[in-house]
């Protein structure tokens, strides 16, 4: 729980890319990179959606992809904030037509949609700096009440 407190200033987002075409995950690595440098916005990119505010999912959702993505949607603690990336994440984009199930939000819900094929590194920030800060604010809330109602200690 401490450290929950301690990264409580800093948006931990996960990538998952559900069958896209990499595109937009290439635009989601020039974010790291030192013309974007997406670190000094405080946010964080990895792969553990059990640490993650936001997930941040790519590509359209392939069948085998349906049950893993509930899957990592489950793992990841409350209040679960779903940024869709690129048009396939929209609505399956190029792929609507192949054997996918379609956009993220058949599966699960989704907070914000980025379109674009792929969308700017700077709409990624934009989308995840207007989600970003409502996670933590939730998520602190959250910490807080449980602290009140005494069912964690720090
Ligand atoms: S939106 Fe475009 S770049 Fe992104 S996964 Fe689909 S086809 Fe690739």
């Amino acid at each position: 729980m401490l450290k929950e407190f301690v990264r409580k200033r800093s948006i931990h987002v996960c990538v998952v890319n559900t069958g896209g075409c990499n595109g937009c995950d290439i635009e989601i690595v020039s974010c790291l990179a030192p013309r974007y440098d997406i670190e000094q916005y405080g946010i964080f990119v990895h792969n553990n959606p059990r640490e993650a505010d936001v997930l941040l999912v790519t590509g359209p959702v392939t069948l085998p992809w349906k049950e893993r993505l509930k899957e990592i949607y489950e793992k990841t603690p409350e209040p679960k904030i779903v940024v869709a990336v690129g048009a396939c994440a929209l609505s399956g984009g190029i792929f609507k037509e192949g054997h996918v199930v379609g956009g993220i939000d058949k599966v699960i819900p989704v907070d914000a949609k980025i379109p674009g094929c792929p969308p700017r590194p700077s709409e990624i920030i934009e989308a995840i700096l207007k989600v970003g800060p409502d996670a933590l604010a939730m998520k602190e809330k959250m910490i807080k009440e449980k602290i009140r109602k005494g069912e964690v200690i720090i």
